[in-house]
Formats: C-alpha cells, structure tokens, sequence
C-alpha cells in the first residue's frame, strides 16, 4: 500500500486565509526586513519566497542588501538600525553569512521582540523551556503544523529526529518534546542509524544528507517527516533543471510503499517553512 502524502503545499494553501484574516484584523501590513550580505544564489531564492508569501497574505518584505565584504560593525549597526525602526515587525539576518562575519555576534544584536526566526538566546531559551510565547523557528513550526494538519498527534510516541542543529534539528526535538513524545536526537556519531529509526514510530530527518534514510532504516507503519533539502544530478530528463534536481534526506521511491505516511521533497517542509515565518511575524505583532 503506498504511503499517505503529507503535502506541505496543501496545508500551506488551506492556512493561508487565517494568515490573510489575521493581515486584516492587524489593520496594517506586518513589515518583515531582511537583511541579505552578499549574493549567494541559494538566499536569494530563498528571500524571493519569503517576498512572494509576503505578497500573497498582504506583509510587507523589506530587502536590505549589503556589501560581501562588509565589517561585523556595519552589520551590527545595520541590524541595531531596524531594532529602533518601529515601523518594523520583524528582523532576519539571512544565512549562512560570509566567512569573516560573526554568526552568533550577528543574531545576538537582534531585539528579541523582533526575532522572527527563534535564534537569539532570548527566544531559545523560551522555545527549550516550552514557553507558549516564545518564537519557535520556522521549520520546526512547519512540521509541527503539517503533523497537526494530518491529525497526527505525537503524545506518548516515539520520535525520531536525526539532526541536532540549533537552526533545525534542536529546535524540532524541543518542540516534540513540549507534546510529551518520547524524542531521541540522532546525529552523525550515533553508531546505528537504522537500528535507532526503526525503533521510532515518527521519523523527522534533517541531517542534509540525500538518501540517509533507506528501507533499511524504516519499518512499516512510520511516519516519515523529510526536512531535508539538497541538490543532486538529475537522474531522469523530467525531473532535470539545469541537470540538477532538488530532494530530501529520505529515499522516497524506496520507502514509499512501506511507511505509512510521508512528506515530499519539493512540496513538504519547505512550504510550511515560509508560511510559518509569516505566523512567528504575526505572533510578534500581537503580542
Ligand atoms: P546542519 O549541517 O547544521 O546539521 C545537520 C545535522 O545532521 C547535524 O546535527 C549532523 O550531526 C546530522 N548528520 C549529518 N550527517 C549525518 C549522518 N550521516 N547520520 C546522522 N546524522 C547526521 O544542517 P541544518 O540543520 O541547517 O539543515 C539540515 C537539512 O535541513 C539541510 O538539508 C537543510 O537544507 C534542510 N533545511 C530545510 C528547511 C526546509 O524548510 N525544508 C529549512 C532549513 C534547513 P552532528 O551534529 O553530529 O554533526
């Protein structure tokens, strides 16, 4: 039997009339500004999204482009800027950033009122501690949000997430664990990768490895969450942009027909991501 699709791009389209409705109530078009240094292709398809979604729900995306070579300071005091502009909602240093910039330094300026991606030490120890007001990052909202749209509730069951970065795998474990699951956080030293996931009855991958998880690492009956992204030789002339093609963590054409229910890639994690940035900017507006 082939597996149920958890489609991030349904969930996405069904949520975003409340996101539209919560607009409207605002009376004013949420501002989100972005702060980009450099020109990396990647963020600035990324940032396009962001822009786009913007768009479609009636926010206000403000695009602050600084040079590849800029000193930490300039950044810092750019940063410190949007902090005092009150006509701005919320704030994100777009990364990875630049080599000789400070990553810690450079999220750690931003006014936790306007930390719209969950990551200064403010908003982090609030999303550890399971404090209902604290800015969860955006994917780790975007499956929280798609596992609710599916009627998956996780009480109780045991979850899997492999990866354990502060951006995406931590924060995905915290906001399990604040459902009462029973989490264990794999990573690149856990000696038996397969053993460890077949035990899980919810599989979350971010690892940012292509084909990590197999058939040999899952069982019948899991719930598969690919949080993945990563670009690959394209293996079939349909599925070829540029010779590249897009996929998760997860070989899906493997496990598809033993699991029970999976996200894609493209169209799982990565439109919930967006749509959850806009509702963490939503959340700051109101609160
Ligand atoms: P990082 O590289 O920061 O972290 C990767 C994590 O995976 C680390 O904890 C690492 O372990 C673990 N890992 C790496 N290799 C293995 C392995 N062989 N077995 C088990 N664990 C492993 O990546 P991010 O957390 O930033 O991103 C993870 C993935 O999620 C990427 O593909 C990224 O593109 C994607 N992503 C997707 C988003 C979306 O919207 N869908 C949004 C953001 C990211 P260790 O800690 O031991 O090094």
């Amino acid at each position: 039997m082939s597996a149920t699709i958890l489609s991030g791009r349904t969930t996405r389209d069904a949520l975003i009339p409340g996101l539209i409705q919560r607009v409207k109530s605002l009376g004013r078009a949420p501002v989100l500004a972005i702060i980009q240094v450099g020109d990396r292709p990647d963020s600035t398809s990324y940032i396009k999204m962001k822009k786009a979604f913007g768009e479609r729900i009636g926010a206000e995306v403000r695009l602050i482009k600084l040079d590849e070579t800029v000193p930490q300071e300039k950044l810092v005091k750019a940063i410190g800027d949007l902090n005092t502009d009150d006509s701005v909602d919320g704030v994100i240093v777009q990364l990875p950033l630049p080599g000789h910039l400070n990553r810690d330094t450079a999220i750690e300026a931003i006014d936790p009122k306007k930390d719209v991606d969950g990551l200064t030490s403010v908003q982090v120890k609030g999303w550890e501690t399971g404090d209902e007001k604290a800015v969860l990052p955006a994917t780790a909202r975007g499956v929280m949000t798609l596992l609710r749209y599916y009627k998956i509730g996780l009480a109780g069951k045991q979850v899997a997430v492999v990866g354990r970065s502060m951006l995406v795998g931590k924060p995905i474990a915290a906001a399990c664990m604040k459902e009462k699951a029973i989490v264990s956080v794999l990573h690149s030293k856990t000696a038996d990768l397969a053993a460890e996931t077949r035990k899980a009855e919810v599989i979350i991958v971010a690892a940012g490895r292509p084909n990590l998880i197999g058939r040999d690492q899952v069982r019948e009956g899991q719930i598969i969450i690919d949080v993945g992204i990563n670009t690959v030789k394209g293996d079939k002339l349909e599925d070829e942009v540029e010779g590249t093609k897009l996929v998760g963590d997860v070989d899906f054409e493997e496990v598809k027909d033993v699991v029970a229910a999976i996200s894609p890639v493209p169209g799982g994690v990565g439109p919930m991501t967006v749509l959850s940035l806009f509702e963490n900017l939503l959340d700051l507006c109101e609160n």
